[in-house]
């Protein structure tokens, strides 16, 4: 599942060839990915010049001179792949088409956008851009907003008796996190993903703010480099390797200096989470 840094690593792929761009054909193969798609929503975005790309949490928003915003989540299994264009160091031909291509974007410049999603958990929606959407309510300040800051995390964690985990995975407290990010913050914070939230020191809470940011912005950056040289062989944005520290790291030495632990995953909530116990309280 895409988090935080492989949905901006796709939107930062997506903004030359989109931003500032008039969509000249839309092609929409079937009438549901995960929900139904909008009424009309080939014709809704002919003829469209996208004029900002945005995210929100996990969300990619393309805003267009109709005064609609295309809203699109990648969900599972979701890929945008861009043709047609030059990408990174590469330039990228028009592959043939393929089984789960379920939208097209053909633009004025002869690029294409290909979103293709086998498992169809991804979803795409119009919106009005000044208006609301149920995917976007309620959600929580983005990590690196002024909004989200130590006294605020400090206060929505105190007293909840969720393990601390939970909390940074709970969309209304901050967006965008998942398991990933949540584990290497907590490894980083030396806190135990079990730990009740309301059981941090005001300082601990408050601490995790930097350190939540400092995990999302390397991952953007492995992002970042994966595009400008675009090592992804078939053209795809957003998924890029990267080490982790503890996530999915089971069994293996605990990369702290000084400390002979070893990585261990626990089930939470039906998730797992990776931990070391002998530095992470
Ligand atoms: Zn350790």
């Amino acid at each position: 599942m895409p988090e935080l840094p492989e949905v901006e690593t796709v939107r930062r792929g997506l903004l030359p060839v989109l931003e500032g761009a008039v969509i000249v054909r839309a092609e929409v193969n079937r009438p549901d990915l995960r929900w139904p798609l909008p009424e009309r929503m080939a014709e809704r975005l002919t003829g469209r010049e996208v004029t900002a790309l945005r995210r929100r949490s996990k969300y990619i928003l393309a805003d267009l001179d109709s005064g609609e915003t295309l809203l699109v989540h990648l969900g599972m299994s979701g890929r945008m792949l861009i043709s047609g264009a030059q990408v990174g160091v590469h330039y990228r031909d028009h592959p043939a088409p393929q089984k789960h291509d379920h939208v097209v974007l053909h633009m004025e410049s002869g690029a294409r956008i290909t979103f293709n999603d086998a498992r169809r958990f991804g979803a795409m929606d119009l919106m009005p851009t000044d208006g609301a959407h149920p995917l976007l309510e309620g959600l929580g300040p983005e990590p690196f907003g002024n909004d989200f800051n130590g006294p605020y995390l400090a206060a929505r964690l105190k007293g909840r008796r969720t393990p601390i985990k939970s909390a940074l995975l709970d969309q209304r407290i901050v967006a965008g996190l998942g398991n990933i990010y949540v584990a290497e913050t907590l490894y980083r914070a030396r806190i135990s993903p079990l730990r009740l939230a309301g059981d941090l020191a005001e300082a601990q809470a408050q601490a995790l703010v930097p350190l939540i940011r400092e995990v999302l912005a390397e991952a953007i950056e492995a992002g970042g480099s994966s595009l400008r040289d675009f090592r992804q062989a078939n053209g795809e944005l957003g998924y890029f390797s990267k080490h982790f520290q503890v996530y999915d790291r089971e069994g293996q030495p605990c990369e702290t200096p000084g400390c002979s632990g070893t990585i261990i995953r626990t089930v939470q909530s039906g998730r797992s989470s990776f931990w070391c116990p002998a530095c992470q309280r």
